[in-house]
């Protein structure tokens, strides 16, 4: 008699144990991963079927007014509240204008207002821009523009930021055509120099071009697994004119450019020596198209990016309140993963101080303050779930003992 097969995937010969499910169909047997792997082949091949399952997402477009969107984001980001004010009208601004009826007799047509953000890096430009996807609830995604390359270069085609977006929704292309895909460090796409060059700038002003068409509202063809559009794979059609793109970038320098803007303009010889001061410290407030262009943006991209903001550097006062005050703060988790151990998490106020003043002096930031946390309570998570405490107090003495010892505190910066 025939000795019977262990019970194996058909597909790809892999046994009970080397797989989590097996399906049973009549003859045979598919395992998980033969299952994923044939979904990814329809998508591929059938892109309809993805339109088709439009609408099966999540995502269901709310539109906020713009004082509930400022509200809301109050609730996660701390200060920053011209860059709040400014986003939430221009993003109700561009949802409204998406839910208008469409009249040919009356000819004002509302432009799209993409936004893009000015701020040092960690001031809250990526957290701003995902949060309000979050409460308007439409597919959100963050893409680099440094891997983008002039098309038919080595390096990512502009598409593929929508291939992204398409993935967070599960193919969804209505609710992809409404998202917001915020593009990060935009201004790493600067022209090189001012005048156009005479070797080809595929990384720069190529992106720029590439990225334009895309930023108005066209029609894309989009790979929907990303890379490159190949002759094989079939592409799924997405147009753009609903999306919103947030684009946010350091641009290191361009404080210089706004001084001198305004020094030749003469602006602020009204105002008094403390008030000059001030304002001199953060010139990006004053940011305009115009500085944008001298940094090395194109005029047409700057065109498609109507509405600017800035981000305020975060001052030790801003960094304290970013340590315990927004809705999932990080002493709000810190002290839930405690909380689940069934140990009450106590920090002495002046532990928070020193927290952001390790941040300030070794110029890590509200991202820094992270590790600086980690670093110090690695320890405490370490042992006391196997010691049976009901309480943990957090002192100074404890957290500076912590931190001296840790790898953080080799990064000192000169
Ligand atoms: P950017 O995009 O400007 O470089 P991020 O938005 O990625 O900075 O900020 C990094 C992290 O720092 C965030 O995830 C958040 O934890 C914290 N953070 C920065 N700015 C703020 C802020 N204004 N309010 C609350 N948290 C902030």
């Amino acid at each position: 008699m025939a000795k019977q097969q262990p019970l194996h995937c058909s597909f790809c010969g892999r046994t009970r144990d080397e797989v989590q499910i097996l399906i049973a169909g009549q003859e045979g047997h598919i395992c998980e991963n033969c299952v994923e792997h044939a979904r990814e082949i329809i998508l591929q091949e059938l892109p309809q079927n993805a339109e088709k399952s439009s609408g099966n997402s999540n995502f269901k477009l709310s539109v906020k007014k713009p004082m509930e969107i400022k509200k809301y984001l109050d609730e996660y980001i701390i200060g920053q509240d011209e860059a709040k004010k400014v986003l939430a009208v221009a993003v109700y601004n561009h949802y409204k204008r998406l839910n208008q009826k469409t009249d040919s007799n009356n000819d004002v047509e509302i432009e799209k207002s993409n936004i893009i953000m000015v701020g040092e890096t960690g001031t809250g430009k990526t957290l701003l821009a995902k949060t309000i996807a979050r409460i308007l609830n439409v597919p959100f995604t963050i893409v680099d523009a440094t891997v983008f390359t002039e098309a038919g270069y080595v390096g990512e085609d502009v598409e593929s930021i929508l291939s992204r977006l398409l993935q967070v929704c599960n193919f969804d292309v209505n609710a992809a055509q409404k998202g917001i895909v915020y593009i990060d460090e935009i201004d790493k796409i600067a022209r090189k120099s001012d005048n156009p060059s005479i070797t080809r700038d595929v990384s720069g002003e190529g992106v720029q071009q590439g990225l334009l068409k895309l930023l108005e509202g066209t029609d894309v063809l989009v790979p929907p697994q990303g890379g490159r559009k190949h002759p094989e794979q079939k592409l799924i059609k997405i147009n753009t004119s609903n999306i919103l793109f947030i684009c946010g970038g350091a641009f290191d320098g361009i404080d210089r450019i706004i001084g001198k803007r305004i020094n030749t303009n003469a602006i602020g010889f009204n105002v008094n020596k403390d008030m000059q001061e001030l304002q001199r410290n953060n010139l990006l407030q004053f940011v305009n198209a115009q500085d944008m262009k001298h940094f090395g943006l194109i005029p047409e991209l700057l065109g498609r990016l109507p509405v600017i903001t800035f981000l305020n550097p975060l001052d030790k006062d801003a960094l304290r309140k970013i340590l315990t005050e927004p809705k999932n703060s990080l002493i709000k988790q810190y002290k839930k993963i405690f909380q689940l151990e069934g140990i009450d998490l106590i920090i002495e106020e002046d532990v928070y101080d020193f927290m952001v003043d390790k941040a300030i002096e070794y110029k890590l930031g509200a991202r820094g303050l992270r590790s600086i946390c980690e670093s110090i309570l690695v320890d405490a998570m370490y042992e006391l779930p196997s010691q049976k405490v009901k309480t943990f107090t957090l002192t100074k003495d404890y957290a500076e003992g912590k931190f001296s010892v840790s790898k953080l505190n080799m990064l000192r910066v000169a």
